[in-house]
């Protein structure tokens, strides 16, 4: 794996507080790849596999479906022929199960089923193995055994018990299996197309060496099921690429929480560090306190600490924490509502009770709250479902502030948000009236550039719509100059 690393500009160090670090060895500019790889092994979500390839997991039109085992299709048969030395063992597993009238095993299962697989076919040289596809550098990977809790690690016993199982003749060692579980959970990645949909989740045991930061320097995305790392500002020789692991809209307090739960470990990034000083618990506030009541003040309320009653950050002044906590609750309830509602595919439903909960949550919270913002991103969404694009088109301009306050502005997020907000007024015809419209699209484009690559298939879409809208607007200025 090191002349891997030193072809790519890239070396691993080991630092006592957080272990390996992958560090740049050469500056990459923003936009640049730092990485790509290839999962060890990936499978896609349920949802995903009637509409994607299992081997380049993209979207087809003409799926083939295996015809031995019909649990996996595929977009070509040179992507079918690629992948059958992994499958043909998978496959006959498949058959069997489907004979005794057995469910296919859930995604995670049989992500370990074909890591079990592709470990013996390396192990006997059917199938070849490299410098940065060997089950060695999985085997590296942490497995966090001591810190799962014991729920989670019966679970994973008896999940191992059915891959043992489904793998028979295969030998398997339970403790092993037990452990890959632990492994996966703590360093696979969810496969997302361009827009972050999930598709699927993969093991890709080189972008695993990434440690997360807050404030990452770089992104993950996915070709296809191929991981790509783009730095996302200028990563000078001898600092640590980063990524994020967990949702960035959030207080410090949520981001941690998040990653200790699922990644057992403490962030120590600058943006960590920062919420100690009073501008940290500022922004922390706003994120996801509540909204001071004073009409002349623009802060944001917590609770004191230690103290029953709630102080807003600014001006002072104090706030009765029962009616916050109330309000609060009721908005949890109808944000499950709605979700449940979008989730079962009522979205007129949905947008009511959206509707309710942004009323409640304005009144509530801080216009740059990060609750605030998923509620209307949610009304975005249904809106655009329900093809209301005047209502979508107000929703994403209100999401926007709030996006670029929580994530950092080179975030491929904010990139996205404005890409659809361009995409709205361009399909409103509003973008010509004020120069506004191309602006946001070419503020797209500059931040999308960087995340997923000029040459991307988004880009190259945005760059038309681009020029389409800038043709239109020479025209009607040379239309206005002729009257
Ligand atoms: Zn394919
Ligand atoms: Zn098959
Ligand atoms: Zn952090
Ligand atoms: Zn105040």
């Amino acid at each position: 794996m090191e002349q891997y690393l030193v072809d790519h500009g890239l070396k691993v160090t080991v630092v006592d507080t957080k272990g390996r670090c992958l560090v740049a060895d050469r500056d990459f500019s923003p936009g640049e790849i730092v990485l790509d790889q290839e999962p060890y092994s990936s499978v896609l979500d349920a949802e995903s596999k009637s509409l994607r390839c299992d081997a380049c997991f993209r979207c087809s039109e003409n799926l083939q479906r295996c015809s031995a085992c019909k649990s996996v299709s595929y977009c070509c048969t040179s992507c079918q022929r690629k992948e059958w030395k992994l499958h043909k063992s998978e496959c006959q597993m498949m058959v069997k199960l489907s004979q005794a009238k057995q469910k296919l095993p859930p995604p995670s299962l049989r992500l370990i089923v074909r890591l079990v697989i592709k470990r013996r076919l390396q192990a006997s040289n059917v199938f070849p193995r490299t410098n940065v596809d060997n089950f060695e550098i999985v085997e590296a990977l942490p497995t966090h055994f001591s810190e799962t809790g014991e729920e989670r690690l019966v679970l994973y016993a008896q999940m191992s018990n059915l891959v043992k199982a489904i793998v028979t003749p295969l030998e398997v060692d339970l403790k092993e299996t037990c452990e890959l579980f632990c492994r996966i959970a703590c360093n696979a990645h969810t496969i997302c197309d361009d827009e972050f949909r999930p598709v699927g989740t993969g093991l890709y045991p080189v972008v695993s060496i990434i440690n997360h930061s807050c404030a990452p320097n770089s992104v993950l995305l996915f070709d296809g099921r191929r991981a790509i790392v783009r730095a996302i500002q200028k990563i000078d020789r001898g600092t640590e690429v980063t990524l994020s692991y967990v949702e960035l809209a959030g207080s410090t307090k949520t981001r941690q929480k998040a990653l200790k739960e699922q990644y057992y470990f403490s962030c120590h990034c600058t943006r960590c560090m920062n919420a100690e000083t009073t501008e940290g618990t500022r922004e922390d506030s706003i994120l996801e306190g509540y909204k001071c009541s004073n009409e002349q003040c623009d802060g944001a309320v917590i609770q004191e600490r230690d103290q029953p009653y709630f102080r807003c950050i600014l001006c002072g002044l104090t706030h009765d924490g029962d009616k916050f906590k109330r309000l609060e609750s009721m908005a949890t309830k109808l944000t499950e509502e709605a979700n449940a509602a979008v989730k079962s595919g009522n979205d007129a439903r949905a947008r009511s009770i959206f509707e309710q909960t942004e009323a409640i949550q304005t009144t509530l919270y801080h216009r740059y709250s990060v609750h605030l913002m998923r509620t209307r991103d949610g009304l975005l969404k249904v809106c655009m479902s329900l093809k209301d694009w005047n209502a979508a088109l107000k929703y994403c301009h209100l999401t926007l502030p709030a996006y670029e306050r929580s994530y950092s502005m080179k975030s491929p997020l904010v990139g996205l948000q404005y890409y659809t907000l361009g995409k709205l007024q361009w399909f409103l015809g509003d973008s010509l009236e004020e120069i506004s419209g191309v602006e946001v699209l070419n503020r797209a484009k500059e931040i999308l550039s960087i995340t997923h690559g000029s040459s991307s298939k988004l880009v190259q879409e945005l760059s038309s719509m681009l020029l389409e809208v800038n043709m239109e607007a020479a025209y009607r200025v040379q239309k206005g100059l002729m009257k």
